[in-house]
């Protein structure tokens, strides 16, 4: 990987450059034009003892600070992208191993460069070359002091004779040795026998006898067993997998509280034993058994509940989520209707607000209200239903016994249902609070407007939708 450091990047961009490239991406010549004009008119004016010298005309760059400075400079660099892209089909050149799939080689942000490639002198100097090719056209040289080569697997000969043939210094990664030894650190503090070779965990003599000395064996001891035991932060992650499930099984039931310095996925591990006893599983047994089903654990950990009517509505519906949420406050008569303040003891107008005729209760705010009950009829004709529409209880058993299942009409119906209970809420709430009031055909109009948008966009109701292409009259 190498790092380039544009000197004075701004600054030192050609302006012949530029107009070329404008130029090659086929801009119109006016506007050029007036590019050019921006860029060449610069004059600068030093102040010298507190009076400003006589004009400088400036001969290349750009201004920092003017806004269109960043967007010629991206253009500008566009260049050395084209140019790269050549790579792709040089036999000569072999991409980073990691970055061989997407086909990546460059990546920029600004004047920061870095170039990935395979470390061979080859790749290295294929790269270099386009580089030093973009930097003649315009004008933009690398800082040889500031940019670096970084080796990964690299041959130490063949290191050396990239760094003779480009004439850059050697980087290093800070980051890699402090993560190293905050790994290293960790798994000191866990005091865990986690730190096995991987090997013990085929060798159960072996595995026992470490399980035995473990408790007791001091730091330096772990540590020695650091050193050969884990080499990578992959076999780090397979050994917490494997020992951890043959192992600390043993530990948890007993030692527990010694595991507070633990690192978190030990703690993670430790801490299951408690899920499996709230479950009612015995731990001894499912450690017999060869395959542990999380999700038998799950339900055992939810338990059995009886079914819901409305569970379709608010589980099984497209609709949008402020729908769900005011169906699922609903289905548990949790909105704040009037009837609910007064039983709080608030002092509110208990009339309905939609008909001004009586109390204000679920019930009737949504469905038997005559404003309601106008915007439902509405609906149900709509979708080619032929009843009136019931209180909540009765909605919900047709609901369940006629609508239940995942085709075209059912799933309408409750996007419909859902639509339908929040914008009369909605409603109630704009003439309570702003005193606007909408019609019943305003709101039906709303309504099959917002199902039919998003049903025609879902690939499985655009078909039975198409055919409910209009308002209700
Ligand atoms: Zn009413």
């Amino acid at each position: 990987m190498l790092k380039v450091d544009m000197m004075k990047a701004y600054d030192s961009i050609e302006w012949a450059y530029i107009e070329q490239i404008l130029v090659c991406l086929n801009f119109p010549g006016v506007f050029i034009n007036w590019i050019m004009q921006c860029l060449i008119s610069v004059a600068y004016s030093i102040v010298i003892n507190g009076k400003p010298s006589p004009l400088l005309q400036a001969k290349k760059g750009l201004r920092q600070g003017d806004p269109i400075s960043p967007y010629l400079f991206v253009l500008a660099m566009e260049y050395l992208c084209r140019l790269l892209k050549q790579l792709k089909h040089d036999r000569d050149f072999k991409f980073h191993p990691r970055c061989a799939k997407l086909q990546v080689i460059q990546l920029g942000f600004a004047d920061d460069l870095l170039l990935f490639s395979k470390g061979d002198v080859g790749s290295v100097q294929k790269l270099y070359g386009l580089f030093h090719k973009f930097s003649s056209a315009s004008g933009l040289q690398a800082n040889l002091q500031k940019s670096s080569i970084y080796f990964g697997g690299v041959r130490e000969e063949v290191q050396q004779q990239i760094l003779a043939v480009l004439g850059m210094t050697k980087g290093s990664l800070p980051s890699a040795s402090s993560r190293q030894n905050v790994r290293k650190s960790h798994f000191l503090d866990c005091k865990t026998p986690l730190l096995c070779r991987k090997s013990a965990v085929t060798d159960v003599s072996t595995q026992e006898r470490w399980w035995a000395e473990s408790g007791e064996s001091s730091v330096m001891e772990q540590s020695s067993y650091l050193q050969t035991a884990v080499e990578s932060e992959q076999q780090e992650r397979q050994i917490v997998g494997e020992m951890g499930t043959l192992i600390l099984y043993k530990r948890w039931n007993y030692q527990r509280s010694k595991y507070h310095q633990a690192s978190w996925i030990v703690k993670k591990i430790l801490k299951a034993s408690s899920y499996m006893e709230a479950a009612g599983l015995i731990v001894e047994e499912e450690i017999k058994v060869q395959t542990f089903s999380i999700l038998r654990m799950y339900l055992k950990l939810m338990g059995t509940h009886p079914r819901v009517g409305w569970r379709n509505l608010i589980c099984s519906n497209p609709c949008p989520p402020k729908w769900l949420f005011i169906g699922y406050l609903v289905a548990n008569g949790r909105v704040y209707s009037k009837d609910r303040l007064i039983n709080w003891g608030m002092d509110v107008d208990p009339l309905c607000q939609l008909c001004k005729g009586v109390a204000e209760t679920m019930n009737h705010l949504f469905f038997t209200c005559p404003v309601a009950a106008a915007v439902w009829s509405k609906l149900l004709q709509w979708q080619g239903i032929t009843r009136q529409c019931c209180e909540w209880p009765e909605e919900c058993e047709w609901m369940e016994m006629h609508r239940n299942s995942n085709n075209s009409s059912s799933v309408i119906y409750r996007m419909t249902l859902a639509g339908g209970i929040y914008h009369i809420w909605k409603e109630r709430n704009q003439v309570l609070f702003q005193g606007k009031r909408r019609s019943a055909d305003t709101i039906v109009r709303v309504m099959v407007q917002d199902v039919f948008f998003r049903a025609s966009r879902m690939v499985k109701l655009a078909g039975p939708i198409a055919s409910l292409n209009f308002y209700p009259s």
